[in-house]
């Protein structure tokens, strides 16, 4: 009860201060935006370090922070808790929640958490089905624009969505890819956020596409900057998204000298970003990986172009 209270008077504190942006209004409001995201840790013992690193985050003045989601939901309560840290710390935080692996009555568990903690800004998942997973939840979201639906009619959530210049990886082609972003933006999505792309040409052709089909909410770039050989294989699996020449060479030439891949892999962040931003991609999110470092990198070398 005592929590509760305390609670419910910060969340006063902070709305006073009106902290609570959606994002919808920052991206309606403001001609560039540079989000960040990150990711809670994995066990308990690891997150005063987590908020350490989204604290320095801030400190970088980023227009939102989004959290990341653990896969089947195991590690849902750091989730809710580094989001209401980002509140707390004067950001706006944007939860990820993903629902294919939990009961609905867990999905709507979390959510009641995340809006008694004041968090509005939701992303909105399925997630991915876990290959060795033999038995499904009875009762679950299947798609994320059920989930989407769900939240809109629960409240006054500002709900985002994923997409893929690519296709995501099960979808049999990009025009069935387009037509389950229709589903989302029907169902009451209020932007889309890419998943990571190396080749700016692809976001571009999945715009058009993506108004083509009626989508008029905004899409954010996600630029993930790889600053170690070892990411690539592991950004590739786990996305499906292709690695342009230009960057696979750079990758082999950088091979045996990690300090020299962080600078090209940086470097190239840089210009993907730059290159975005002057083509009128407005909205950029850069997949931090927790690394402040590169993180204040990659923003320095953008900051001219950012008003
Ligand atoms: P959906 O939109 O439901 O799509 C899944 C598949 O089903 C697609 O092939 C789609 O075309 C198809 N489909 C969609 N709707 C329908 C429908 N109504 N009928 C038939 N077919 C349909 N994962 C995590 O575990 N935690 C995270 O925090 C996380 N954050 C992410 C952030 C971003 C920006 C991105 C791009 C991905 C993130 N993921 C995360 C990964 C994501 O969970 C996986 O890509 C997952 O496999 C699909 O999620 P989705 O919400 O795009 O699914």
């Amino acid at each position: 009860m005592l929590l509760y209270i305390l609670k419910t008077n910060y969340y006063y504190i902070v709305s006073a201060r009106g902290d609570f942006m959606k994002i919808s209004e920052i991206l309606a409001s403001k001609k560039n935006t540079v989000s960040l995201e990150v990711f809670p840790p994995k066990q308990w013992s690891k997150l005063s370090e987590s908020k350490k690193t989204v604290k320095k985050m801030l400190t970088y003045k980023p227009d939102f922070v989004s959290v990341t989601y653990g896969a089947a939901g195991t590690t849902s309560g750091y989730t809710a808790e580094i989001a209401e840290d980002i509140l707390a710390h004067g950001g706006v935080p944007l939860s990820h929640l993903t629902c294919v692996n939990s009961e609905k009555s867990k999905v709507r568990e979390v959510i009641d958490t995340l809006e008694q903690g004041g968090i509005k800004n939701i992303l909105a998942l399925r997630g991915d089905i876990p290959k060795e997973m033999t038995e499904r939840p009875h009762d679950a979201f299947h798609y994320a624009n059920e989930l989407i639906a769900y939240l809109k009619a629960k409240g006054d959530f500002c709900v985002g969505a994923a997409c893929y210049p690519e296709k995501h990886p099960e979808s049999e082609s990009i025009d069935s890819d387009i037509q389950s972003l229709v589903y989302k933006a029907d169902a009451g999505a209020d932007f889309f956020t890419t998943q990571m792309f190396f080749d700016n040409a692809l976001l571009f052709r999945f715009k058009e596409r993506c108004l083509q089909a009626g989508i008029t909410v905004p899409v954010i770039a996600g630029i993930m900057p790889i600053t170690a050989v070892g990411q690539i294989g592991r950004s590739v699996s786990l996305s499906g998204c292709t690695i342009p020449k230009a960057f696979a060479e750079l990758a082999a030439t950088y091979a045996h000298s990690p300090e020299d891949m962080r600078k090209a892999g940086t470097d190239y962040a840089i210009a993907q970003i730059r290159d975005l931003l002057e083509h009128g991609q407005n909205n950029i999110h850069i997949y931090t990986m927790n690394k402040p470092e590169i993180t204040a990198e990659v923003l320095k070398g953008i900051a001219d172009l950012i008003r």
